[in-house]
C-alpha cells in the first residue's frame, strides 16, 4: 500500500504518509471544499490511501473525494492497521462504548482520522511543493463571502495539547477569566472548552463544547473545572493522554476516569494553580 496526503491532514496520516503535497491556491480556491477534492483526485496518482483530518473541513473534502473516486469512506477513525491487502480502520461508536473495525479492500480507500488520534512516529515528512495548482477553471458551487476567526490566537480545542475546560460548577461566565488566567500560564498550546449546558445556556460558544455532541478531543492534559463527568461529557474527552479534575463533590463521576483529582472549591483551586504554575515557569 502507498498512502497520499493531503496539508490538512492529522496526525495519522504523519505516521504513515512519506510525503506531505502542498499546493499554491488563492484565497478564494482556499475556501472551497471542491476545488480541494478536485485537487486531491489529481495528485492522488496511484495512491492507495487517500487520509485527511476528521474536522469539518476533512469530513466535508473526503465525502467529495469519495464520490469523484466512487470509493469506500471511513469516517471519524482514532485507529488504523495496514495489511497487505486490506487496511482496518478503527472507528468509536455510540460515544465510545462500542469499537468498531472497518475493514476496506478496494483502491484507493479512503479515511478521515480524528486530529491527534495517533501519535506521530516520525517527524521527517518531506514537503513536495507543486509549482501550481493542478486543477484549472475550477468553477465552485458557492462561494464564501465571509471567513470569522473565533475568539482569540489560540489553537483550535481539537488540536491544543492541553485543554482547559468549564463545567456549570463555574456558575455563570463572568467567572470564565479564571480559566482564560491559567490558560495564559499554560502558555499558547493551551486551549478553552466546555461542557454541554454551559454552551447551551450561550456562557460560551458552541465551537467550545465537547462531548458526544460537542468535540471529541485528544489532548496531552485534559483539565475539567467544575465539570460532573456526565458519559456523555466523557465520549468526547476520554482518549486525553492525562486528565486532572477539579471538583468540591469527592463523588463526582469524573473522578473515576481522571489520572489526577483535586477535590475542593475550584474558585480558590484554580487561582492557586495558576499562581503555582507562574511561578515554576
Ligand atoms: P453539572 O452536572 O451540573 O456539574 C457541575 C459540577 O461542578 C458538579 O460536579 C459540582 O460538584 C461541581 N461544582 C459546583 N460548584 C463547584 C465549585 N465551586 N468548585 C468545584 N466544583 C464545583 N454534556 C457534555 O458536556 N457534552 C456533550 O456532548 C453532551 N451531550 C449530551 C447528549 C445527550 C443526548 C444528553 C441527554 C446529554 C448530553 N450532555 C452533554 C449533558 C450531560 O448529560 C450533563 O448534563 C453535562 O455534561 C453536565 O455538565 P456539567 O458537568 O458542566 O454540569
Amino acid at each position: 500500500w502507498s498512502i497520499l496526503v493531503d496539508e490538512c491532514a492529522a496526525n495519522a496520516a504523519v505516521r504513515i504518509a512519506p510525503d506531505v503535497i502542498s499546493c499554491p491556491m488563492g484565497e478564494d480556491e482556499a475556501q472551497s471544499p471542491g476545488l480541494w477534492a478536485s485537487i486531491v483526485v489529481k495528485t492522488a496518482g496511484s495512491a492507495d490511501i487517500l487520509i485527511m483530518a476528521a474536522t469539518s473541513t476533512g469530513k466535508d473534502v473526503m465525502g467529495r473525494v469519495a464520490q469523484l473516486f466512487n470509493a469506500p469512506l471511513a469516517q471519524d477513525c482514532t485507529g488504523v492497521q495496514v495489511d497487505s491487502d486490506s487496511v482496518i480502520f478503527r472507528r468509536e461508536l455510540y460515544g465510545g462504548k462500542v469499537i468498531a473495525k472497518t475493514k476496506l479492500t478496494a483502491k484507493p480507500t479512503l479515511a478521515t482520522f480524528r486530529p491527534r488520534s495517533i501519535t506521530p512516529i516520525s517527524p521527517s515528512n518531506t514537503l513536495v511543493e507543486a509549482t501550481s495548482c493542478p486543477v484549472h477553471n475550477f468553477i465552485p458551487k458557492a462561494k464564501v463571502t465571509l471567513q470569522a476567526r473565533f475568539g482569540d490566537e489560540r489553537p483550535d480545542v481539537t488540536e491544543a495539547s492541553i485543554v482547559v475546560s468549564g463545567g456549570r460548577g463555574l456558575r455563570g461566565p463572568e467567572n470564565w477569566h479564571i480559566l482564560e488566567d491559567l490558560l495564559d500560564a499554560l502558555g499558547p498550546n493551551a486551549a478553552l472548552a466546555c461542557s454541554r449546558p454551559v454552551s447551551d445556556e450561550n456562557w460560551r460558544p458552541h465551537h467550545e463544547h465537547v462531548g458526544q455532541t460537542g468535540r471529541a478531543i485528544a489532548p496531552d492534559l485534559y483539565i475539567a473545572v467544575g465539570i460532573s463527568g456526565a458519559i456523555q461529557h466523557v465520549a468526547g474527552i476520554a482518549r486525553s493522554k492525562c486528565i486532572l479534575a477539579i471538583n468540591k463533590d469527592r463523588d463526582a463521576p469524573i473522578f473515576q476516569i481522571a489520572d489526577y483529582g483535586i477535590v475542593g472549591d475550584l474558585f480558590e483551586v484554580v487561582p492557586a494553580l495558576t499562581a503555582a504554575i507562574r511561578e515554576a515557569a
